[in-house]
């Protein structure tokens, strides 16, 4: 039977009433029976997390189905519809991808290092061919690759040179480029290059924000993760270089946004189901908490080429009794979630 809700639609702030015809939403009522199951509150495009990495248990480096399929349900129990997994330790299992109840998913491939950088973690993928691997991981997954601007944040970076070609390539075939960065050298260089998505920007220099805006380069400071890493960063000099950097990139967020920067809600760590955290981050980093909301649902479904609720749309829709502009902390409690036509709750 189709659904019917009714309630004030976001970000348009309108009062409508909208039906679910199969996997899709509808402002025309139709002519079959609808079952009401919201009437009043506030109706978004449902949850994004556009950095998250389902798939192992703890620090395994192993990609578990079963943990995989319980971390992307908790997920969907938050009213996350829609995951960007930038980096996996595996393939997504093709029985869950269209599942009915299985948020959107889209996948990047596996974590690419260039052989050059000075260190590098047992889950990446080295390579000496960063821009043929890039191209064939965006061309298997969803359009998108994973790829290491940095590592160690005292080390040297990969060449923007090379970045560039990585982009060019990508591009070329259609895909886009994430670039994970986490020192000052390592975010100039993925800015001047042009990536689509700078992941993290620990330490990010100020010269990157106008070199983001000019080339559409989202940001994604994952604030969740570093805010969880923050305690437990020893003392020391390296230390104190850390903090330096996390100061920096949150002063950034601001700064990005002013600077007409896209900004995005992604958690980058467990527990999963809690972008309703970094939304909180990001409004204390600066973000208005309307951008903060839509950090992670209308702006990160446009980014992800997913609609919001519009006409004929996909019938993904979380329902909140408080205006989540004005209490962000109602993201933690969805009245109702539909996924796919389908109510998850
Ligand atoms: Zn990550």
């Amino acid at each position: 039977m189709a659904l019917h809700l009714r309630g004030t639609v976001l970000p348009d702030g309108v009062v409508r009433d909208l039906w679910t015809l199969g996997d899709r939403i509808t402002f025309q009522r139709p002519a079959a029976p609808a079952a009401t199951v919201a009437d009043g509150g506030f109706l978004l495009p449902g949850l994004v997390d556009v950095h998250t990495h389902p798939g192992a248990a703890g620090d395994s480096l192993v990609f578990d189905p079963d943990v995989f399929a319980e971390q992307i349900a908790a997920h969907r129990d938050a009213g996350t519809t829609a995951l960007r997994f930038p980096g996996l330790l595996g393939e997504v299992p093709a029985a869950l991808r269209d599942a009915p109840d299985s948020p959107r998913m889209i996948t990047a491939g596996r974590w690419l290092a260039w052989a050059g950088l000075s260190k590098s973690a047992g889950f990446h993928t080295v390579t000496d061919d960063l821009v043929a691997l890039a191209v064939a991981e965006a061309k298997a997954h969803d359009g998108w690759c994973k790829l290491l601007g940095d590592w160690d944040f005292e080390a040297a970076p990969v060449p923007c040179e090379l970045l560039r070609a990585v982009v060019d390539g990508v591009h070329a075939a259609g895909g886009r480029v994430a670039a994970h960065c986490q020192s000052a050298e390592g975010v100039l260089g993925a800015a001047r290059a042009g990536v689509d998505s700078i992941e993290h920007g620990m330490g990010m220099p100020e010269e990157s924000v106008g070199l983001m805006a000019a080339h559409g380069t989202s940001y994604v400071p994952t604030l969740t993760a570093f805010a969880r890493s923050a305690p437990r960063i020893k003392d020391n000099a390296r230390g104190r270089l850390w903090h330096e950097g996390h100061r920096t990139m949150i002063r950034r967020v601001r700064e990005a946004y002013d600077a007409g920067v896209t900004v995005l809600a992604g958690t980058d760590s467990a527990p999963f189901g809690n972008v309703a955290t970094e939304v909180e981050h990001l409004i204390a980093a600066g973000l208005p908490p309307e951008t903060a909301v839509g950090a992670a649902s209308w702006t990160a479904r446009t980014f992800l080429g997913l609609p919001t609720l519009t006409e004929g749309a996909l019938a993904d829709i979380t329902v909140y009794d408080a205006d989540p502009r004005l209490e962000p902390g109602t993201l933690r409690h969805p009245r109702r979630i539909v996924l796919r036509g389908r109510i998850v709750r």
